[in-house]
């Protein structure tokens, strides 16, 4: 372990010492002979290799799956898997963050530095001579071993929990459905089946861990009336309401995730002050850092009028959960790995919500 933070320090400051020249990587096993990697993009401040490149150079066998999209090779702890837009490693039960996600560049498949640095040493528990020829943007601060750090307190943080929660039931309306298709993204794929599948995977976690019934507001494919829709928040017991909802645009840059509450004056409550944010408020600032702390993008949280609903002080939140019109945001959307990432990293926020709500009162 510390041989191996050694080495990440040293592979740092080669970082930092490296002066411009070549677009190049030189990389290894640690103690043997570097072969150099010359096809290198940067892309936002860091480096991208081929993925094949990198498993030649490490003798590491792997390949490309192009029925469904995906990367696979072995590694000693289990055969591990990645795909394009991917905010994840995938290795047996196991889901690792990546900081930055792998990427189509050039016609091949290509992953950040930091999977070089990081994971690949974790998975194969060997440590990684790298040294960046030129590096461009940004300098790598040490940071890299804190996500060392990070990823095995991530595999820690898998083991599971069940605990009793302050929240009695959650409503989750599911955006659109039946004749009402929402937004049709790349490849026809369909808003109102994206967030039904979504649905379902946060269902599950919350009846899971929490405990807790979740009303949605509907569970198959068909058209709801407004009174309907608004059935399963109007129970009772619902402590905290979920609109799901994707989204598209003209531009196939957008993308990521992105959190509206509605305005605090419309919900504002006398005994809110200066300084305060309504529960709205708080529970979209902890999905949303729940969120970023996986890695997925998620914008400021905004404030809009949503739609009118019969309890204007029940704390709600609509997410947005991608742009169908973008490329990676459609295959992390279509996944339903990737899907389940982003219903944990949401389930976190909930969460965190709950904990901090129970430890106020
Ligand atoms: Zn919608």
């Amino acid at each position: 372990m510390s041989s191996r933070i050694q080495f990440l320090i040293l592979s740092i400051l080669f970082l930092c010492l490296s002066s411009p020249g070549y677009a190049a990587v030189e990389i290894a096993w640690s103690g043997q002979k570097p072969k150099l990697i010359n096809e290198v993009y940067n892309r936002d401040g860091v480096a991208y290799l081929a993925i094949d490149d990198v498993m030649r150079a490490l003798r590491l066998k792997g390949r490309w799956y192009s029925v469904d999209h995906r990367y696979r090779f072995r590694t000693p702890m289990g055969k591990a898997s990645l795909f394009p837009g991917g905010a994840y490693l995938r290795v047996g039960d196991q889901f690792i963050p990546l900081d930055h996600p792998p990427r189509f560049i050039d016609g091949r498949l290509r992953v950040p530095e930091d999977f070089v640095l990081v994971q690949l040493p974790a998975l194969t528990g060997n440590s990684v001579y790298y040294r960046n020829l030129n590096p461009v943007g940004e300098v790598k601060s040490p940071g890299d071993e804190s996500a060392l750090d990070q990823l095995f307190a991530f595999l820690l943080r898998k083991k599971n929990r069940q605990e009793v929660s302050h929240l009695r039931a959650i409503a989750i309306d599911v955006g659109h459905g039946g004749s009402d298709s929402g937004v049709i993204g790349l490849t026809g794929v369909k808003e109102k089946d994206v967030v039904l599948e979504f649905a379902g995977q946060l269902e599950k976690l919350i009846k899971m861990r929490l405990g807790i019934p979740v009303y949605l507001s509907r569970d198959g494919d068909y058209t709801l009336d407004r009174k309907h829709r608004l059935q399963a928040v109007s129970k009772p017991d619902v402590d905290a309401y979920l609109i799901l909802h994707a989204q598209g645009h003209f531009t196939p840059a957008a993308h990521g995730v992105e959190l509206y509450v509605r305005p605090v004056a419309a919900t504002a409550d006398d005994r809110l002050r200066a300084g305060d944010v309504d529960d709205s408020t708080r529970l979209a600032l902890d999905a949303r850092q729940a969120l970023l702390d996986e890695g997925f993008t998620v914008a400021e949280v905004h404030s809009a009028n949503l739609l009118p609903l019969g309890r204007g002080d029940l704390p709600t939140v609509m997410i947005e959960l991608g742009y169908l019109s973008n490329a990676d945001d459609l295959a992390l959307l279509k996944d339903g790995e990737a899907r389940q990432m982003l219903a944990e990293a949401i389930f976190d926020g909930l969460k965190k919500y709950d904990d901090d709500t129970r430890s106020k009162k």
